[in-house]
């Protein structure tokens, strides 16, 4: 699968037909807008935080994305705002 942005190709579209041709534009920018949607895979990852007063020695893991407390669980994915945690080394 290939993302576009739907919206440049809606400007395109409108740009490249010709005047007299403006409905058949308007109508395939409706068939642009009634195409699915996939929200990009947010990814994020666990910032560790060590210290303080009752630090006894486990990290506390913070998630880079929206800042949840996740306590010294790091799970694969943030349970408050859904972004997928990247493994180490992995591009992305
Ligand atoms: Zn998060």
């Amino acid at each position: 699968m290939r993302l576009i942005d739907a919206d440049e190709l809606k400007r395109v579209v409108l740009r490249a037909f010709p005047p007299v041709a403006y409905d058949q534009a308007l109508l395939v920018g409706r068939i642009i807008d009634r195409m699915p949607t996939i929200d990009p895979v947010k990814h994020g990852l666990w910032i560790e935080h060590k210290g303080g007063d009752d630090y006894i020695g486990y990290p506390i893991y913070e998630c880079s994305e929206c800042g949840y407390d996740a306590g010294e669980t790091a799970t694969n994915y943030c349970p408050n705002c859904g972004a997928l945690m990247r493994e180490d080394g992995e591009e992305g």
